[in-house]
């Protein structure tokens, strides 16, 4: 069959994979890319590039499209007995992968899911709500950095692969607006290479570093060199890794996370739903402007919503008034990109309620997509709420490892370790007109 109405996926697409024989060539997935993602699928580039976001594959109606698969390679390493393996879990796999085992969407599978993962064998079983923390520490001190000497605003997020390979394609002259600190996966895998080994006294060599994402597009990212994350698998391969090892995660014992990185904050978990990022990072800023502790609300669940493409406010902080906008879902940006000088900070999100609604998440019914994301939310925002720590620089883990390593945020070893730059990749364009 001629499947000229489906998205154009290259063999070397690191993310995503279409099983040829299956498709019906129905264009829904390219429907989706053009309308929901913004891809570009005019003449000039004649061939639209992939963002790995995953959206097409959560709106194929037959399952022609999946996450490029990983998890038997670490099935392999979880046998070498020369390897310790580690795993870390992204903040909005735990409200949606209980929906692989049958269980309602939202139900909140923390504690299990360490449970489950210790039992398949992972040496250490981390939270990637660490590394968010730890991402908010470093951007919100860049953020007010950059409100003091009016320089490199307004700031965007840094956070989601997609749009941060959307604006090295499209829009690469103002990559300096973008947050150079990495993303929650980047800054875990950073210190898991440099301060779990030094006191673990582990060698290099032996270390195997996994995520768990909700996101097909973090298997991109895992892949900017500096990044030193060895697998990212998304939430829906993580429930075949669990079944194929036998786990019935409806049954799993409960565990806490492995010491040492610890857990993070309530600002870390919202991490995972569209505007999460920029209300802890405007937490923080407050604290570090003021010496306050603030929950902003700039964006409470129903608020948010409430918005279509594009959340605005206008939030006051110290002697600093700021003009802040989540964008959510892809499709915001273009218009964003017009009146880049009404504000001061961004959050963009390729997917509409953030990585909740990630296309490496479970699938589920086409038309049940938004009550379920808004349930997977929910979940989020309530442990946010419930979390003895909502403020990621009082988490004690976070607090000790700036004493003991990393002294201050954005201090000459913070730049280099938990910092990266960013590049210009319109030439994919011109390579793709030719
Ligand atoms: S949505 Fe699925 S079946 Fe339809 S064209 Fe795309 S890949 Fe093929
Ligand atoms: S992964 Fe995203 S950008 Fe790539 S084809 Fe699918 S919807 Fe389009
Ligand atoms: S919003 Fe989250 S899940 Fe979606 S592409 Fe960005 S990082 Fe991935």
């Amino acid at each position: 069959m001629n499947l000229d109405k489906a998205v154009r996926i290259d063999e070397d697409n690191v993310a995503i994979k279409r099983v040829k024989e299956m498709c019906i060539n129905c264009g829904r997935c390219k429907t989706i890319c053009e309308d929901i993602v913004g891809i570009h699928y005019d003449e000039k580039c004649k061939e639209a590039v992939c963002l790995h976001c995953g959206e097409c594959i959560l709106n194929c109606p037959v399952g022609a499209l999946v996450p490029k698969y990983d998890y038997r390679k670490i099935l392999d390493y979880l046998h070498d007995t020369e390897k310790i393996v580690t795993i870390s879990i992204a903040p909005a796999v735990r409200s949606s992968i209980g929906e692989g085992f049958g269980l309602e969407p939202g139900t909140f599978l923390e504690k299990q899911l360490v449970g489950a993962l210790k039992d398949v064998g992972f040496d250490y079983v981390f939270d990637v709500t660490f590394g968010a923390d730890m991402t908010v520490m470093e951007e919100a001190s860049e953020l007010v950095d950059r409100l003091k000497t009016k320089k490199g605003l307004p700031m965007f997020t840094s956070c989601c692969p997609s749009w941060v390979k959307y604006l090295e394609i499209y829009h690469p002259t103002i990559k300096e607006h973008l947050s150079t600190v990495k993303s929650p996966i980047g800054i875990q895998s950073s210190v898991l290479n440099t301060y779990f080994l030094k006191m673990m006294n582990i060698p290099k060599e032996k270390l195997v570093n996994v995520v768990v994402v909700p996101c097909t597009a973090k298997k991109f990212e895992i892949r900017r060199t500096e990044l030193g994350m060895d697998f990212a698998i998304t939430t829906s391969e993580l429930v075949l890794l669990l079944k194929e090892s036998k786990i019935d995660l409806t049954k799993a014992r409960e565990e806490e996370f492995s010491a040492l990185l610890g857990k993070g904050s309530g600002s870390g978990v919202i991490f995972g739903r569209s505007g999460g990022v920029m209300e802890a990072t405007l937490r923080c800023a407050n604290y570090l402007l003021t010496g306050k502790d603030k929950i902003t609300s700039f964006l409470t669940l129903e608020e948010n919503q409430k918005s279509d493409k594009i959340k605005k406010a206008i939030v006051n902080i110290g002697s600093f008034t700021l003009r802040v906008a989540s964008v959510r879902g892809m499709i915001g940006v273009e218009e964003i990109l017009k009146d880049l000088k009404d504000y001061d900070f961004i959050e963009v999100m390729n997917c509409k309620e953030g990585c909740v609604s990630g296309g490496g998440q479970v699938l589920t019914a086409i038309s049940k997509q938004d009550e379920i994301n808004l349930a997977r939310a929910k979940a989020l925002e309530l442990d946010d709420l419930n979390s003895k720590i909502r403020f990621c620089y009082k988490n004690p883990d976070v607090i000790n490892i700036y004493k003991t390593y990393f002294n201050y945020p954005n201090s000459p070893k913070a730049k280099k370790l938990l910092h990266t730059n960013f590049k210009d990749r319109s030439s994919i364009l011109r390579e793709k007109s030719l």
